[in-house]
């Protein structure tokens, strides 16, 4: 068996306006731009990612705003929770911070022992942080939310699912182990230190997830370059469909649709973000990889204006 994920690499959600997006990720939840690109299979659709100050694996979401998206509807067969670890006295700050900007939140609960504030993003995304002692310290970006409080990365995701069995088999064979249960949830973690947990929640009766703005397109665990090959004959002796490796620019990726409906990817943690800009110029201007070069008039003149989001 390859190397068990040390766990999330990156998240994607498709969200609506653009501008928003980044205003709400960057100034609101002070992550940093990190690369600013067009959807590989849409190009007249960016591909916004965040994440800390070098867009570190385990801090990375991104985003593909369509303008004019419908809404989805969050359910089975779905990520249906995006949770971002913060440190362990950080929750007044970010009760008061998301207050302060609007946000629709709820009051901070408790859960397996963390405090954990849930809210959503201006799509109706559900997200969560998750406050916790041993949040490290990584490299925070230079925004607006101090050190001490910043976003450390994601702590998790939560899968809604009719049937839990399949992907819980699937979690465990790629290095999650069962942790705890409570009522309808169960907790798989794995041994890295940030995107380490993913929690499902099994639901028969639950509305199925329908695509669209707010909702979450796939979720991406960590691998090596070497064991990726290995790790997409896994998924096919469990009888999943993986796609080929494809090349991102920033990483190579398989995909495979879990029985669950759940969109996996394992993502390579090399050549990442600064393999076609300087880790000082992230995110500041349109990169695109080399296939689509040819086309970058046609592809700039088709996407709405975005501000310039420096640091
Ligand atoms: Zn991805």
């Amino acid at each position: 068996m390859p190397t068990p994920t040390p766990g999330i690499h990156h998240v994607t959600a498709i969200g609506s306006d653009p501008g928003r997006n980044l205003e709400f990720y960057t100034r609101t939840l002070g992550l940093r731009l990190v690369k600013r690109s067009v959807n590989q299979d849409d190009v007249s659709v960016y591909h916004l990612f965040y994440g800390d100050h070098g867009g570190t694996p385990g801090t990375s979401m991104t985003f593909f705003p369509y303008p004019d998206a419908r809404s989805g509807r969050v359910g089975t067969g779905q990520v249906s929770t995006v949770a971002f670890l913060v440190p362990e006295d950080s929750v007044d700050y970010w009760t008061d911070r998301l207050a302060d900007a609007g946000v629709d939140a709820d009051e901070p609960r408790e859960r397996f022992g963390d405090t954990v504030l849930p809210f959503r993003d201006p799509d109706g995304l559900p997200l969560e942080l998750v406050a916790r002692a041993d949040a490290p310290r990584g490299r925070p970006p230079d925004g607006p939310v101090p050190d001490e409080h910043a976003v450390r990365g994601f702590f998790g995701v939560t899968l809604s699912l009719t049937t839990a069995t399949p992907t819980a088999d699937l979690l465990q064979t790629m290095g999650y182990d069962e942790a705890d249960a409570k009522r309808d949830r169960q907790r798989y973690v794995a041994d890295g230190d940030l995107g380490y947990v993913v929690d499902i929640l099994e639901d028969p009766q639950a509305p199925r997830g329908q695509p669209g703005a707010g909702t979450v397109h796939h979720v991406a665990f960590q691998v090596t370059e070497t064991e990726q090959p290995e790790w997409r004959d896994v998924l096919i002796e469990r009888g999943l469909r993986p796609t080929s490796v494809i090349d991102r620019k920033w990483f190579k990726s398989v995909y495979a649709r879990t029985r669950g409906g759940v969109l996996f990817e394992f993502a390579t943690k090399s050549p990442g973000y600064t393999v076609d800009e300087d880790l000082a110029d992230l995110g500041e201007r349109l990169v695109l990889p080399e296939w689509l070069e040819s086309r970058r008039n046609e592809i700039e003149s088709g996407l709405p204006e975005l501000p310039v989001e420096s640091g």
